[in-house]
């Protein structure tokens, strides 16, 4: 997912506030997000279990060995460090390019290699990517109290620090306003985070049931060939997909991603079969695949 929005929106806040939502950890995660941490050296003496999802929020100046993994002697990076939980990088196009391009791979794949003249070593790194960016490097491109101090060139080349394929492996695209305080402290808005984690851990189990057999844990990790078989689409959805892939210029990889959502929104409503109208929530997801300006 990438948040986009001007600075006190509360990007940071809601990225924060993720884990509260997340499905809970089964024993079997739980040991995998253990040893991860004892091959980095970062388990408490105390610790014998990690229970709760990790949330990771590097800086943008960590290095690429630090972020991905690295070293003489390998170790986990911080995508390792967050496997089956979040990694949250705020200011993403503060990022150094290189360190934003090596997280393309273990996007994909769920996990990094990292190879030296004496040894190669594989970690697990299934992570959900969380980013925040502001729009422009003013941060106010188009908030309607402030006013933009940025060219259309300024805006342009700040945008494109994030580039066409990283972009293309986040399924979630989200503009996110200026919030008043008002709207912030009224208490009758939204849902709370248990009946949405209720929901979520709902969703989960539908899907346990329809992999439980074939070693994934979650819509987001199907094959291409799983998504033919769990994702069939009516005539309506693929007319709505073909008109998106020619106005926003989608790749094949973004259309799979944008079934795999879908599936996802189904599961979230409960529905045993994707609709016309959960395939277009999940193509309005992907708003940056059009030029912002
Ligand atoms: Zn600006």
């Amino acid at each position: 997912m990438i948040m986009i929005g001007p600075p006190g929106s509360g990007k940071s806040m809601l990225a924060k506030r993720l884990p509260t939502i997340l499905p809970d950890l089964s024993f079997e995660e739980a040991i995998e997000v253990t040893k991860v941490f004892s091959i980095a050296g970062s388990l408490n003496k105390d610790e014998m279990l990690i229970a709760v999802r990790p949330f990771r929020s590097p800086h943008h100046t960590i290095s690429d060995a630090g972020l991905v993994g690295g070293g003489q002697t390998p170790r986990p990076g911080e995508i390792s460090l967050a496997h089956l939980g979040v990694l949250f990088l705020d200011e993403l196009p503060e990022f150094k390019k290189n360190a934003l391009e090596a997280l393309r791979q273990p996007l994909e794949d769920g996990t990094i290699t990292i190879t030296r003249s004496s040894v190669t070593a594989s970690f697990p790194a299934k992570f959900m990517l969380v980013a925040a960016m502001n729009p422009c490097p003013c941060g106010y491109f188009g908030d309607r109290v402030h006013t933009c101090r940025c060219s259309p060139q300024q805006i342009r080349q700040y945008q494109s620090k994030i580039s066409g394929p990283l972009l293309d492996r986040i399924d979630l695209h989200i503009e996110v306003p200026s919030v008043k305080y008002r709207a912030l402290s009224d208490k009758e808005l939204g849902e709370s985070s248990a009946t949405i984690r209720d929901r979520v851990n709902k969703a989960r189990d539908l899907q346990t049931k329809r992999f439980g057999h074939k070693g994934i844990l979650c819509n987001a990790r199907m094959t291409e060939k799983q998504i033919r078989n769990f994702c069939p689409i009516d005539e309506e959805s693929h007319k709505l997909i073909e008109m998106a892939m020619e106005k926003l210029g989608l790749s094949a990889r973004a259309v799979n991603r944008i079934l795999k959502l879908s599936r996802t929104i189904a599961d979230l409503e409960n529905k045993k079969d994707i609709e016309p109208a959960h395939i277009a929530e999940a193509i309005q997801y992907r708003s940056l695949d059009r030029s912002l300006i």
